[in-house]
Order: structure tokens, then C-alpha cells, then sequence
């Protein structure tokens, strides 16, 4: 077994096996029971889980997505967090069967940007009206190594383009060590994300077939090593379609516990990406277990409800219709207008896209659209990086959100950050959509809450960027 520098095996595969052949009590008493549970916002536990995975009653379902509804309005208000992936690399040593950026794939065009080149894709970013970007790359890196992805962190903070700037990156690159780690948040970075991909260890073996992503340890162990290191906010997933997603969303959330208990906090987010088919991946256009679009949904509500302080993020993967219908259901964060091949935003070719990207985006809206779509349906678009830049990260969020009191910061910052994007981006259609809804919700918005987002916004319209509380 790689280092895992002590820590035990914490994805107890009999326990998620022995949950999901347990006989639960599948009633409908027992179901709205669980619930009513739910809705107190102290989470669920594997039994109450597996009890939600097993609905199919379409009025239960039905009851499934209100209280999802419900635990997402109270802690998360209408905020939905706006980002934008940045690909710098697609070089990889690695052999994951679904991935187009896999070493074996032909028929992909490699190419790691320079550091001039990140420059350029961030300076379309910004001026579309982005402040926070999640970096990706393959693993495998040009001539300098690992320094490579750091400088890449330090380029994109350094871009400025008229009053933009991006404000926080976030991270999603292979796993590393301690200290690779420490360099990492010495760069300033927000959160470092990844995906196990798969928690069932046979599994993980059968689709990664060379390379350093064959350990299944390091990389499981991988958030151990960042917290270690300091980094607070981690983001972990699943890549849903390669096993049975009951089963991952299990193992997903021994992950989370293992976290809570040895480090006091769990991770800031939690990604829930299905497969989508990618040039040279035959996998990823027949993944081995897919999931249905009701379950997708239902998997959404089940994780709002099982860990409902962790952010979920919904990433372009999904269309427009699913994306829209799953804000309701918890998810807190999108990412919109995405490229997933390198110099994707600089030089809008779909030639050049087809043949460099990871997967096939299922949201090809600009984010322009996106905004106006998020805001007509009463959501606030928000490019809040407030609490990052107060230093509320790791537990300190947590603290601040579990009682609920997220609204209190989230919102006024929300709004305030959307009033930038109106005034400074937005075509005059989402200006129009954007200068209603802003009035509409602080009309509704009371007591100090109210009063911050009226001083925040009054101050952006008056000139001022980059204000929050
Ligand atoms: N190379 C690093 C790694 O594998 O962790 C980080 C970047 S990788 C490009 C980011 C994520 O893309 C992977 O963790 C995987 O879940 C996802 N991915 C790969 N192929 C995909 C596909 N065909 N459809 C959807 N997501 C995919
Ligand atoms: Fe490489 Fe990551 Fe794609 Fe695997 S998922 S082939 S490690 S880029």
C-alpha cells in the first residue's frame, strides 16, 4: 500500500454492503419519518439513507424533493455561487478508461499552456465577468514539474482587466504530498477539489489502468495530506456511471465522516459529476452503471439532506433543463460558459475543442445567459469570494453556517457581487432581468441582513468593487 502515512482504511466497503442489503423499513410512515427528520438540519444517518435511496412512490419522491427544497432555502437562501473552470494542461501520464485526456488516447491534441497563455484565457474570463475560476489539469506536467500548476495560480491572481480580477482559484489537480500541498496554499488558493472518481476499490482498479492514479490509497488519503498541510477547504466527488451510485453516495459519506472526525471539519463541497462521453473513452459513452436522470435528481436531494452545511457543485456536464432543476434540490454552486480543453476560452473553435477536450459539455449557454436564466428563475447569481478573503474557511465557515446565519453574510454578499456584474458585464436584457430581481429581494430582505445588502449595493452603484461583509 502507498504512504498513507498511518491513517486505517476509512471506506469500510462491508458496511456500505451490509447498509444497502439491510432489510430498512420502506413504508411511507417510515420514509416521512426520516423526513421530518431531514428538515431539523442535523443531517441523516446510513440507515435513514438508505431508506431515502429506496423511494420510488412518485408522491413520496415528491416529498423527497420539498424537503430538499426546504433545507436548501433555509441555510443557503437563493444564492447560487458562479465559477468557471480553467483547463491549463491536458498532458497525463495517467489511463483512466473514461477520459479523453488518458496517455493512450491518439486522437487528442496535447498542449500545456504558457504561462502568457493562462494570462490570455484569464483575461476572457474576467471580462465575461468571472471572479473565480477552478484550475484542472492532467497529471502530468511540462518541463518544471508541480511548479508549474503554482506558477499557473500565481498568473491568474495577477491578471487585471479594467475594474475584474479573479478572486479566488480553486484547485483541482492530482493528488500530492504534504508538501506540494503546503505550496499550493502558500499560492493563495481557495479550495482544493477532487474526485475519487469511485470508492469501490475493484472498481477504481478496472478503470485505471497505468499510471500514479492507479493507487487508490494515495489518492483516497489525499484530503488527509491537504488538511494536513493547512488547506481547510476541500472538495471531494464521485464521477457517477462507474458503480452502483447508492453504493458510492454511502462510501461518499464515510469520507465525509472520517474527515469530520479527524480534522472537526468535513469538506466545503461535494461534486457530483456523471459521465460524459469523451473522444477515444468508449466507457464514457456506455458508462458501466449509469444513472437515470431521477436518480440523479434524487441523489442531489439525498445529499442536501445527509450533509446539508456541505456546498454541492453542478457542473456544466449537465443541460440546461437538469442544471435549473437540481438549484432547487441543493445544489449551491455552477459553473457556466465552460471549456474543457486548454486555450478553450481564447479561441473559440469547436474544431480545436472537439479534438482537445475532456468531455462533451451538456450546457453550452454563455454566461450572460446563464445569469439571466439563474435570475429569472429568482435566483441571485452571486461571485461572492467573501468569505474565502476574511479567512472564514474550514471550520470557521462551518461555524458560520450551521446555524443557519450563511444567509446573513451570503446574501448582502451575493447581491452585492450580482450589482457588479449588472453594472460592469451584463448584455441590457440580463440588466433589465437582473435590476428587478436586486430590487425585489431587497425588498423582501429584513433587519440587518436587509440593511447590509442596501449599504453593499448602494456602494458598488456608487463605484466601489470588491465590498462584502
Ligand atoms: N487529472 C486530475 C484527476 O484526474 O484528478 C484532475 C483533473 S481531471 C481532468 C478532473 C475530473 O474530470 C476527474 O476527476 C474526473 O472525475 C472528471 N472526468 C474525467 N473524464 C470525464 C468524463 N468523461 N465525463 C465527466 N467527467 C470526467
Ligand atoms: Fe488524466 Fe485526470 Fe483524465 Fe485521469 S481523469 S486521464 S488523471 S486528466
Amino acid at each position: 500500500m502507498a504512504n498513507t502515512e498511518g491513517i486505517e482504511r476509512f471506506i469500510d466497503e462491508a458496511k456500505v454492503d451490509a447498509v444497502l442489503a439491510a432489510g430498512q423499513d420502506r413504508s411511507a410512515a417510515h420514509v416521512r419519518e426520516v423526513l421530518a427528520k431531514a428538515r431539523e438540519m442535523r443531517g441523516l444517518d446510513d440507515a435513514d439513507v438508505s431508506v431515502l435511496m429506496g423511494i420510488s412512490d412518485p408522491e413520496l419522491l415528491g416529498e423527497l424533493f420539498d424537503a430538499a427544497r426546504f433545507v436548501k432555502d433555509t441555510i443557503y437562501g437563493r444564492r447560487l455561487v458562479l465559477f468557471a473552470p480553467l483547463y491549463v494542461s491536458n498532458l497525463c501520464g495517467n489511463d483512466c478508461v473514461y477520459c479523453a485526456f488518458r496517455v493512450r488516447n491518439r486522437e487528442v491534441t496535447r498542449r500545456a499552456l504558457t504561462q502568457d497563455e493562462v494570462a490570455n484565457e484569464v483575461r476572457v474570463l474576467v471580462e465575461q465577468g468571472h471572479k473565480r475560476v477552478l484550475l484542472v489539469a492532467g497529471e502530468s506536467y511540462p518541463s518544471e514539474g508541480f511548479n508549474y500548476v503554482l506558477k499557473c495560480v500565481e498568473t491568474i491572481y495577477q491578471v487585471k482587466v479594467g475594474r475584474g480580477e479573479i478572486r479566488r482559484v480553486n484547485v483541482n489537480v492530482a493528488p500530492l504530498d504534504v508538501d506540494q500541498f503546503k505550496a499550493l496554499k502558500a499560492t493563495g488558493i481557495g479550495t482544493y477539489q477532487l474526485f475519487q472518481e469511485t470508492y469501490h476499490r475493484g472498481t477504481y482498479g478496472r478503470v485505471h489502468l497505468a499510471g500514479k492514479k492507479r493507487d487508490f490509497d494515495w489518492r483516497v488519503t489525499a484530503m488527509d495530506r491537504a488538511m494536513q498541510a493547512g488547506i481547510d477547504d476541500v472538495g471531494i466527488g464521485v464521477l457517477f456511471g462507474l458503480w452502483d451510485w447508492r453504493w458510492e453516495v454511502l462510501a461518499l459519506l464515510q469520507h465525509i465522516r472520517h474527515l469530520e472526525a479527524r480534522f472537526g471539519v468535513g469538506p466545503h463541497t461535494v461534486s457530483v459529476p456523471r459521465m460524459e462521453p469523451a473522444i477515444g473513452s468508449d466507457v464514457a459513452s456506455h458508462p458501466p452503471k449509469p444513472v437515470s436522470d431521477i436518480d440523479f435528481r434524487k441523489l442531489v436531494a439525498i445529499l442536501r439532506l445527509a450533509v446539508p452545511y456541505t456546498g454541492i457543485i453542478m457542473s456544466t456536464r449537465e443541460t440546461a433543463n437538469l442544471r435549473r432543476e437540481t438549484f432547487a434540490l441543493g445544489v449551491s454552486q455552477i459553473s457556466a460558459g465552460s471549456r474543457t480543453n486548454p486555450g478553450g476560452y481564447e479561441e473559440e473553435d469547436a474544431k480545436k475543442e472537439f479534438e482537445a477536450a475532456q468531455f462533451q459539455v451538456g450546457d453550452h449557454r454563455p454566461l450572460d445567459e446563464v445569469v439571466r436564466d439563474v435570475a429569472s428563475m429568482g435566483y441571485i447569481p452571486s461571485f461572492c469570494t467573501g468569505c474565502y478573503r476574511l479567512g472564514r474557511t474550514g471550520a470557521d465557515f462551518m461555524d458560520l453556517a450551521k446555524p443557519g446565519d450563511i444567509k446573513q453574510h451570503c446574501d448582502p454578499n451575493g447581491l452585492s457581487t450580482f450589482m457588479e456584474y449588472l453594472l460592469d458585464y451584463a448584455s441590457p436584457e440580463t440588466r433589465s432581468v437582473g435590476d428587478a430581481l436586486v430590487d425585489r429581494v431587497l425588498g423582501d430582505m429584513e433587519g440587518k441582513p436587509g440593511a447590509t445588502a442596501r449599504k453593499l449595493v448602494e456602494a458598488v452603484c456608487a463605484g466601489k468593487r470588491d465590498v462584502y461583509v
